[in-house]
């Protein structure tokens, strides 16, 4: 025989404070999981916006004539490594030389942590 007790309205504001609870660490494991399951690849220096912004995988390869801001002494300290867009640097890739990292203005690929796109900024709190 299965008798059931009648739930107090505290005991169902509790189990259901509980159950949001752990939807929401639910759903946040499974975003992290999934930003971490999602492989990006290096951005192809082809797409459009890469070509318009001058970006170049090796910033020493920038033509230096379109994009003038590159071409003084101090410009070629400038890299996506110490621009203000760059993050999660030093990453390998598979079959690809050097380290890359996330920039903002491509969001759906890797740039290298030497390379430049005529978007640069200087890092907060650093200098050249
Ligand atoms: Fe590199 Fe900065 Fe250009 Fe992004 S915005 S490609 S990090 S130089």
């Amino acid at each position: 025989m299965d008798i059931k007790k009648p739930v107090s309205r505290r005991s169902f504001l509790k189990q259901s404070a509980l159950a949001v609870g752990s939807v929401s660490i639910l759903s946040r494991i499974l975003d992290n999981d999934l930003a971490f399951a999602q492989v990006l690849t290096p951005i192809e220096e082809t797409n459009a916006t890469a070509q318009a912004l001058g970006y170049k995988h090796d910033a020493n390869q920038v033509d230096v004539v379109k994009f003038s801001k590159r071409a003084s002494e101090q410009g070629k300290k400038q890299l996506c490594s110490n621009c203000m867009f760059f993050s999660q640097g030093g990453q390998k890739v598979a079959g690809k030389d050097g380290e890359y990292g996330k920039c903002t203005l491509f969001p759906t690929g890797l740039v290298a942590n030497n390379g430049w796109c005529n978007s640069w900024a200087i890092k907060p709190g650093m200098s050249l």
